[in-house]
């Protein structure tokens, strides 16, 4: 049976990683045995209390739970030593944009030295299969405008405009070492705007504080308040900056792909690190996103132009051609209406709850 750990499965990506994963009950070669580590720092006990309840109504074996920051080098080896993983989802990281650069000592010692400590162990306990969560971050500000305005391949130059960025620039680079170091096998996803929520109602975007777009406009919308856009001088096609959104579940199902690509294929003895970008190729301007939930929303959403945002790039759009190609991914949640009705869905259980 593959046991498999799960960091940060108590936050966003993670729990619909998890979910997913759960949902499916098997990898190639047997039902999971899961892990799940996560210091409960930014995620959420409910979020892991409904992955076990889950896994077990599934007749999963109950996952264990081990409550520890990747910072606490002895606690995180003890987990890994009783997990036994044939392979780690490292999901775990700060993600705030705006706190990096506030703080970015807390995000070199959390993303950084907590990889780094958890590289470490897994080379100790010769486990040689990782799945690292990166991010569009890593890309900064592509300077040239021929290049800014179509999708970016993950050839482009890394150049981040962040601590955040730095940060999961920082480990992918440590992840190629350990896979010529040590045999390391390592897929890298570099999401864009991770947006939705799960079709279950059971997970989706709960960050306190929340910084991100579309929970923000959802939040202010419903409450008759103005959103605040951040800048728009920006040289972009109505001046506000353009992402590349893509539902949560879409990059569940791309790490169930990355997952079984590692466990299915023999490992490589050298260590390989394969690098993904996960996106839909489709940028949507910042006032394309209030206009888009006015129309899901059904009334006027307000908002009122702000200075820029410090660390935000202007334009950020994938080009997942190769996660197409080589994993077999299609993003199939992506729309941006199905994004927005999602993550309205998941907001309102948020506010009803008092959350
Ligand atoms: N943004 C905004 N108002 C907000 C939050 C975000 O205008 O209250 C903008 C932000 O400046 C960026 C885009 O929305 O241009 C996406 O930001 P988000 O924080 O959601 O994701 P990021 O791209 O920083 O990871």
């Amino acid at each position: 049976m593959p046991s498999l750990l799960i960091t940060g499965a108590a936050g966003y990506i993670g729990s619909h990683f998890a979910e997913a994963l759960i949902g499916q009950g098997v990898l190639s070669d047997g039902p999971l045995d899961l892990h799940f580590l996560d210091d409960l720092s930014t995620g959420h006990r409910e979020f892991l209390d409904r992955l076990v309840a889950l896994a077990e109504s599934k007749g999963l074996p109950r996952p264990k739970v081990y409550e520890a920051s990747l910072t606490d080098a002895p606690a995180l080896e003890r987990a890994i030593e009783q997990a036994e993983p044939e392979a780690v989802l490292h999901f775990a990281a700060l993600i705030s944009v705006a706190e990096s650069v506030q703080k970015p000592e807390l995000y070199f010692r959390n993303n950084v030295e907590g990889s780094q400590n958890l590289l470490r162990s897994l080379q100790k306990v010769n486990c040689r299969r990782l799945v690292f969560s990166s991010t569009a971050a890593v890309y900064g500000n592509p300077p040239d405008p021929a290049v800014a305005s179509r999708p970016l391949p993950e050839s482009t130059a890394l150049a981040p405009v962040n601590p955040y960025g730095e940060t999961k620039l920082a480990m992918e680079r440590a992840i190629e070492e350990a896979s010529r170091a040590w045999g390391l096998n390592a897929v890298i996803f570099r999401y864009f705007n991770a947006a939705g929520a799960s079709a279950s109602g059971g997970f989706g975007e709960w960050h306190e504080p929340e910084t991100h777009l579309i929970p923000l406009l959802l939040r202010a919308a419903s409450r008759g308040e103005k959103l605040k856009v951040f800048g728009s001088d920006y040289a972009t096609r109505d001046g506000t900056c353009i992402r590349d959104y893509i539902h949560v579940e879409d990059l569940a199902s791309a790490h169930v792909l990355g997952l079984e690509r590692l466990m299915g294929g023999a490992v490589s003895a050298s260590g390989a690190t394969e690098t993904f970008n996960l996106g839909t190729a489709q940028g949507t301007s910042v006032l394309e996103v209030i206009r888009a939930a006015e129309e899901v929303l059904g009334h006027p959403v307000g908002y009122e132009i702000y200075p820029r945002r410090a660390g935000d790039s202007a334009v950020l759009v994938a080009d997942s051609t190769r996660a197409r190609e080589v994993l077999g991914w299609e993003p199939k949640h992506s729309s941006m209406e199905h994004i927005l009705r999602t993550a309205w869905g998941w907001e309102r259980g948020l506010q009803a709850s008092g959350r």
